[in-house]
């Protein structure tokens, strides 16, 4: 008996029993059908409604259980967040060191898309091909690092404000804020497409699973351990049956054959070569783990790739997949990893029908004879389109991270800039040259884009304030908040309302602010800069209201003290003026900077005496503020 099998007796006692029909189907190629496939769609379809069933829930209560999505794992590394995804992951992994990939093959929704997308391919008389290749199958190991091990070390050990390795913990079980961590349903079709039809049609139909998912990486890695695998009696005759049947790219008959079991860390338990087996030769049951298997009893595989194509490969994916990721900050990393492959298959599928004479895909002849065929240049225009939307993809993610580069070595403070129409007086040589070229990069991006991204637009409104350029960053700004929502829309609101402050529009800063502080009545800037609207607009009492109201929400605020000061000076209120400025001084950090902004503010309001106080205390502070005076209003 080799290692790995046992008699039947002894599988009788160890294996798990099967629902069984008592007349197995046979298909044309004479084998049989899959007794248990029925059963794995039921649990994948079931999976599937409880999932919208949480989604509607959620909608129709407010609050749910939050995501039972591996990815939310992140926010419990990084911020100590206990969610439901972190507790589903570590279950389902505890279960694969047990058991083997069970969770993947009867618990995954992108590996139900991926069956779905399969049959309904065979239905159209295609049965998917799985791709072969050596170095890719370590994506999604990487993945995995990079998601959920990456960050803590960054932390630890590279980051600028090192952290804890262990996060304090915190629940995060339920949640108001479903949605906050996947993409919008636009993002999620073409996501659902691209990992799930497209892998499925080039890569075969775990094409997702073994190329690109990163939990699957950590998938691998427990089965490997686990002793719980698909085992063979002595009654296989090797017919092959089990690998034909098998969807995971698994070579089963020659797998038993040379160890007893499924070793593959690519089986996901889907009991479907079990089922098939003529011999009832196959069960499910405890034993060796893969890792007690020596390596020089590998089985020699046959791969999809020469070598030089394998490195070519590993470029083209990696160009591609950073090209792709994020762009727009709309393609998720997961989607990405999916993009990728296809980029990679068709890249280098291209490349093999520009060089053989003979080649085809599917029953699709591409080339024959040396000439490509009619199906060949229909492939040629695919790839061709594919390729050339990454290349412009990474265009634009090019001009997108330069962007950011710029933005985040901007050193004029924002409240600095804000406090006079034109900052250009404050601005250092280095923000010249970032505004300028920051300014050059995103505008590439809104120019010859496909898409708007959201988070790029205040950016560029903000390059063009700094250049002086006020009217066309209120545009943009304008533009930026109907695309977004919450804190962004708050935050692009409050800086559309801030500079037409200093445009002297006051009405429709009014209005801006307004609309920033429905979406988040907590920006208390907002309330300073709403106060600055009315009063300008003769609003006094008002403005008087929304600046108590600021205050009273955060008694320290510097600002908005001065603010009521200057109020209660010009109504003859003296003694309330003094006490508020007296509060306002106690917490103004002594900054000329500072004390130049709160000036120029104060002066915006025609509250010259307490405007004269700070420039006067910032010129103490650094006498080459005297200098500076030119660049104030008139
Ligand atoms: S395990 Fe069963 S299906 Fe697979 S080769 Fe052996 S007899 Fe055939
Ligand atoms: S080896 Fe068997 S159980 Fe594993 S994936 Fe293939 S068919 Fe399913």
């Amino acid at each position: 008996m080799k290692s790995g099998c046992v008699s039947r007796e002894v599988k009788k006692q160890r294996s798990i029993q099967l629902p069984v029909l008592k007349n197995p189907p046979v298909q044309e190629s004479g084998i049989r059908k899959s007794r248990t496939s029925r059963w794995r769609a039921a649990a994948l379809i079931t999976l599937n409604l409880l999932m919208i069933a949480h989604i509607i829930q959620w909608r129709i209560m407010g609050t749910t259980i939050s995501p039972i999505e591996p990815s939310e794992t992140m926010h419990t590394l990084q911020k100590g967040a206990i969610n439901a995804g972190f507790i589903f992951f570590a279950l389902a992994i505890l279960a694969t060191l047990i058991l083997g990939r069970f969770v993947c093959g009867w618990g995954c929704h992108i590996l139900a898309l991926q069956d779905f997308c399969a049959a309904m391919l065979k239905k159209v008389g295609l049965t998917p091909k799985a791709f072969r290749s050596r170095l890719l199958i370590y994506v999604p190991l990487i993945g995995a690092l990079y998601m959920f091990v990456w960050p803590t070390v960054y932390r630890a050990f590279f980051s600028p404000e090192p952290g804890p390795l262990i996060p304090t913990f915190t629940n995060h079980l339920v949640t108001s804020s479903f949605w906050e961590t996947f993409p919008s349903v636009a993002v999620a079709i073409p996501f659902l497409f691209i990992c799930g039809f497209m892998t499925v049609y080039f890569l075969g139909s775990k094409g997702f699973c073994t190329y690109a998912c990163p939990y699957g990486g950590f998938f691998m890695l427990a089965d490997k351990l686990s002793p719980g695998k698909i085992r063979v009696t002595d009654a296989c005759n090797q017919c092959g049956h089990c690998t034909a049947t098998c969807t995971s790219n698994v070579l089963v008959h020659a797998e038993v054959k040379q160890y007893g079991m499924v070793i593959d860390p690519g089986c996901m338990k889907c009991m479907d070569c079990i089922s098939v087996c003529p011999n009832d030769a196959l069960y499910f049951g405890f034993g060796k783990p893969t890792v007690a298997i020596p390596k020089s009893n590998a089985i020699k595989r046959s791969y999809s790739l020469t070598w030089p194509e394998e490195i070519v490969g590993v470029i083209v994916f990696v160009g591609s997949f950073l090209a792709i990721w994020d762009v727009y900050q709309l393609v998720p990393m997961l989607m990405a990893l999916g993009w990728a492959t296809i980029t990679t298959f068709l890249a280098l599928r291209t490349w093999r029908l520009l060089r053989t004479k003979e080649l085809s895909f599917y029953r699709f002849n591409l080339k024959s004879s040396g000439l490509i065929r009619k199906a060949g240049w229909g492939f040629l225009s695919l790839a061709v389109v594919w390729i050339g939307l990454n290349a412009h993809s990474g265009w634009v993610r090019y001009h997108e991270y330069e962007g950011n580069r710029a933005f985040q070595k901007i050193q004029i403070p924002d409240e600095l800039a804000l406090a006079q129409v034109n900052p250009d007086p404050w601005l250092s040589p280095i923000d010249r040259e970032n505004i300028v070229a920051g300014r050059n990069h995103f505008q590439a991006t809104a120019d010859l884009g496909l898409f708007v991204n959201t988070e790029a637009l205040p950016k560029l409104a903000w390059f063009e304030y700094l250049s002086g350029d006020a009217e066309q960053s209120v545009q943009s700004l304008e533009q930026a908040a109907a695309r977004q929502q919450g804190q962004a829309k708050a935050l692009s609101l409050y800086y559309r309302g801030t500079i037409l402050n200093r445009l002297g529009r006051y009405e429709q800063a009014r209005t801006s602010l307004d609309q920033a502080l429905a979406e988040r009545p907590d920006l208390i800037l907002a309330r300073e800069e709403k106060g600055e609207s009315l009063w300008q607009l003769g609003r006094k009492e008002e403005a008087i209201s929304v600046w108590s109201d600021a205050v009273l929400r955060n008694e320290r605020l510097v600002l908005a003290n001065n603010q009521l000061a200057g109020a209660a000076f010009s109504m003859g209120r003296s003694e309330e003026a003094i006490a508020l400025e007296k509060r306002a001084d106690q917490f103004t950090p002594d900054d000329p900077f500072y004390h130049w902004m709160i000036g120029l503010r104060l002066q915006n309001l025609g509250m010259n005496n307490l405007a004269e106080k700070h420039f006067q205390r910032a010129i103490e502070l650094d006498p080459g503020f005297e200098a500076r005076r030119t660049g104030r209003p008139q």
